[in-house]
């Protein structure tokens, strides 16, 4: 069952990967920041455009490897529509899920993220999941460039 799971992932991250979600720009960004993963040489830039309750919309576009892409499409769904707060807290969730092996995670607020779970077995790869959030949370900050070094 386990197995049979991690394929169906597998299949949906090579998807996203294939046909990543909201994968152009935003006109009216408010928030923008370019994110770097140098082990790997993944790059996205990153759009957001925060209103005064929640992110309406986030859009990202750049070059990587395909849980690179995966990650950042999937980061997109997520946090279109969530405060602003549930963003970072689904962050710090995502960090702890690729970090902390057997952590109690909240499942609920990882929804479709969990997806990545597998990557903790693949430590050079924890890098290329995690850029989009760093990228996301320099946004957030207002600073125009992150790096997962
Ligand atoms: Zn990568």
């Amino acid at each position: 069952m386990a197995s049979d799971l991690s394929d169906l992932y597998q299949e949906i991250l090579l998807e996203h990967n294939r046909r990543p979600r909201n994968f152009r720009t935003i006109d009216d960004a408010t928030h923008h920041a370019d994110g770097f993963n140098p082990l790997c040489g993944d790059q996205i830039s990153l759009q957001l455009k925060v209103g005064t309750e929640k992110v309406d919309d986030a859009a990202f576009q750049g070059h990587g490897c395909a849980i690179s892409r995966a990650s950042a499409s999937l980061l997109t769904q997520a946090v279109k529509g969530s405060t602003a707060d549930k963003a970072m807290a689904m962050f710090e969730e995502f960090h702890r899920m690729l970090t902390e092996p057997n952590a109690d995670l909240d499942l609920d607020l990882l929804g479709d993220l969990e997806m990545l779970a597998g990557v903790i077995a693949y430590p050079t790869r924890i890098k290329c999941a995690i850029l989009a959030w760093h990228t996301l949370k320099a946004a957030m900050d207002g600073e125009a460039v992150a790096t997962t070094e």
